[in-house]
């Protein structure tokens, strides 16, 4: 069978609806996906999909594949992402997978799979793309069942997070599938909101439910500095990335946020190692410092970050990008909701504004992600080459691309796992001096470009 093997990408499957996904292929994903589980000799798999238009076909044609393989099917209805890999977690099920385009614009659909106690990425996803082109199944028959993980979930964040003071908070979720289950979950938990966007619609008509990108947190801003909100929660599509925005209206990136969180950690578990990934500041790594913990500089990507959170035992792990993994009292996937209970946990117990707890916290400046079209075929060649430019001149690290240190700041030039781009992100002490490295390292690539 003939298949755009492009959409099989690092970490999910991702694509067009009609274009690149279309016809029988979520029947063929199922056969693929089941048999693969089936050969590991695992029993099992839960399903789940967010709140895209598309996303019901889908799922029932990916369903009738997998259980035509002998493996049985959990479906799990309509969810954020987390909930899938809690389900999996907490009724201990073999595998997991999601149809879901996160926080992709409407015409997208796509899957994301774990197996156990991971997702499935990089080589594990092209054997499944293997697996259908040659048609290669086994066959069976699975049992299915409908479950409600809804409550069991809400229960379980319920008999966790207790609140004393009367936090008022702004969310957005921007029409994504998040917005219905955090109503109820936080109206349970008592936490007063002014909500924006919360009803679900797949065609994102208010702003793509992304909340990395800085346009679309602009509404939350607003409402955070109207109504004196103690801080603004943006949720993406399908629940697995949080953006912060704090009581000033400042947007809070992944590292601040993790400044936060590693702090509380190392107060009970001092020496713990924290992983991060190379895009974040090199704040962080002081503060873990400060706070006694052990900081661990990391590859950009979901499961690199994730793999190496539970190689380490780390408790915690996280990326610049919003994904936050907890391992010390939570299973350790990316889970936004939970992590925005943990950031209302710490507001809970300080009697400090959330503005004021990054007082002492030295500031950076830096750019946002610069990207270049380079080529797939390029863009590994280009850094290389950036690699060696530098290696004699300044201290570099090379986990992820090229990371220079100068004598104030940094400058990373890595290729993007998923697109054919180099991303650069770059550092500073000053603003003059961002301004300094930004010219001499951006020529620097122009030079081998
Ligand atoms: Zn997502």
């Amino acid at each position: 069978m003939k298949i755009n093997r492009k959409i099989f990408r690092e970490y999910d499957i991702r694509a067009i609806y009609q274009e690149d996904l279309k016809g029988d292929l979520p029947y063929f994903l199922g056969l693929a996906f089941g048999s693969y589980i089936n050969r590991k000799n695992l029993k099992n798999a839960c399903v789940g999909g967010d709140n895209r238009l598309t996303t019901p076909e889908i799922k029932e044609k990916l369903i009738k594949g997998i259980l035509q393989t002998g493996i049985d099917v959990i479906d799990i209805g309509i969810v954020p992402t987390p909930l899938l890999y809690f389900s999996v977690k907490f009724y201990k099920y073999c595998s997991g997978i999601m149809v879901t385009a996160s926080h992709n614009p409407p015409e997208f659909n796509g899957f994301k799979m774990v197996v156990g106690d991971s997702s499935l990425y990089g080589e594990e996803i092209k054997k499944i793309a293997d697996m259908i082109e040659k048609q290669d199944f086994e066959r069976g028959e699975g049992k299915f069942e409908k479950k409600d993980v809804i409550d069991d979930y809400i229960n379980f964040m319920i008999e966790r997070f207790k609140f004393n003071k009367k936090l008022k908070v702004g969310i957005d979720t921007g029409n994504g599938t998040c917005g219905p289950l955090i109503e109820k979950l936080f109206k349970k938990l008592g936490i007063e909101f002014v909500g924006l966007y919360m009803e679900s619609d797949p065609n994102f008509p208010n702003h793509l439910p992304d909340p990395v990108v800085p346009e679309n947190l602009n509404d939350l801003i607003e409402i955070v500095k109207k109504y004196n909100l103690d801080c603004g929660l943006g949720f993406d599509g399908d629940g697995d990335r949080l953006g912060v925005i704090d009581d000033k209206g400042n947007i809070l990136w992944g590292d601040q946020l993790l400044i936060l969180y590693s702090r509380e950690i190392l107060k009970k578990n001092k020496g713990a190692k924290i992983i991060f990934d190379v895009k974040c500041s090199k704040s962080l790594e002081e503060e873990i410092e400060k706070s006694g913990g052990i900081p661990i500089i990391w590859k950009t990507g979901h499961s690199l970050i994730e793999n190496k959170l539970h190689q380490e035992k780390a408790p915690i792990a996280g990326e610049l990008s919003g994904h936050l993994y907890f391992a010390d009292q939570y299973f350790g996937f990316d889970d936004a909701i939970y992590s925005s209970l943990r950031l209302l946990r710490i507001l809970d117990s300080e009697d400090k504004k959330l503005s004021q707890l990054f007082e002492g916290v030295k500031k950076y400046y830096s750019t946002p992600e610069i990207r270049i079209e380079v080529g797939d075929e390029k863009k590994f060649e280009i850094v290389e080459k950036v690699k060696s430019f530098y290696e004699n001149k300044y201290k570099i690290n090379d986990i992820d691309g090229v990371k220079v240190y100068y004598p104030y700041g940094w400058a990373l030039l890595r290729a993007s796992n998923t697109q054919p781009v180099l991303v650069v992100r770059i550092e500073a002490e000053t603003e003059n001096e961002l301004e300094i490295i930004k010219e001499e390292f951006m020529n620097v690539i122009e030079k081998f470009k």
